[in-house]
């Protein structure tokens, strides 16, 4: 079952105006012939220009967050309408710095990620172990519960793109190793397989995100169950987030 590869950039709170555009531009003009689908999820005060310089590209922009209600007195927070309207495709849902900074739960993530469906989008729906968790030897218990509280009933591969974040991996240096992260994405399909169905397990994305960097990313990649990176500081030079979208196998 062949699914298409998704680099997906999270350059989080960092970028000012002319540094988002330029960085924008420089991805946008190497963007061509790549092997995946390319993705950025810029901070949202840069959405409206950094989505300018890839209109008519081939990279895709997407929310690093919604607000789970379409619109309200919600002071500050941004709903999933609002970054449909900027042409948006995907919400990331559930990242480990959101679970942990704002004490967002599995249910709160499920509830964003069927307000990024409302409003027309796909939710990256992100989930991963502490190091505690795994040294206890809970990973794979951590990530079917998680999995069973964030992900809606109602998901589909289209709507739904499945993170696997070890948080002891997001921005330290340390990754996964490729087996490693093979033996949760092969776990985490099953579990879609079995509370949804096999079809649908086949042909969900289920990404990788911890560190991944030009050095390693093509071990990664090269895993049968792994389908593309959520990228952090990576994502924030063009070249190295270009040379991940490189490291896709070529039969991907
Ligand atoms: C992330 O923030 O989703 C992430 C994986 O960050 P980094 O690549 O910097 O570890």
């Amino acid at each position: 079952m062949s699914r298409r590869v998704l680099i997906a950039g999270n350059w989080k709170m960092n970028g000012l105006l002319s540094d988002g555009v330029a960085l924008a531009h420089s991805i946008a003009e190497r963007a061509w012939d790549k092997n995946c689908s390319l993705l950025v999820c810029p901070p949202a005060t840069l959405l409206m220009a950094v989505g300018e310089e890839f209109a008519d590209t081939p990279v895709a922009v997407g929310g690093q967050d919604c607000h789970v209600a379409e619109n309200g007195a919600h002071t500050g927070d941004i709903s999933a309408s609002m970054l449909a309207d900027l042409h948006c495709r995907y919400i990331i849902t559930g990242h480990s710095e959101r679970r942990a900074d704002h004490g967002e739960t599995d249910e709160i993530v499920q509830a964003k990620a069927k307000a990024a469906w409302a409003a027309g989008m796909a939710a990256i729906i992100c989930v991963g172990e502490t190091e505690a968790e795994r040294e206890a030897g809970d990973t794979l218990s951590v990530i079917s519960s998680q999995c069973a509280g964030s992900i809606p009933d109602g998901a589909t591969a289209k709507n739904t793109v499945i993170a696997y974040e070890p948080v002891w991996a997001i921005g330290t240096g340390k990754t996964a190793t490729p087996d490693d992260a093979q033996a949760v994405h092969a776990h985490i399909r099953a579990d879609l397989a079995k509370r949804f169905d096999d079809d649908m397990a086949a042909r969900t994305r289920i990404l990788y995100g911890g560190s991944m960097k030009p050095s390693n990313a093509a071990d990664l990649l090269a895993q049968p169950d792994i389908d593309g990176g959520l990228i952090g500081g990576a994502s924030m030079k063009a070249e190295d987030f270009l040379a991940i979208a490189d490291a896709v196998p070529q039969d991907a």
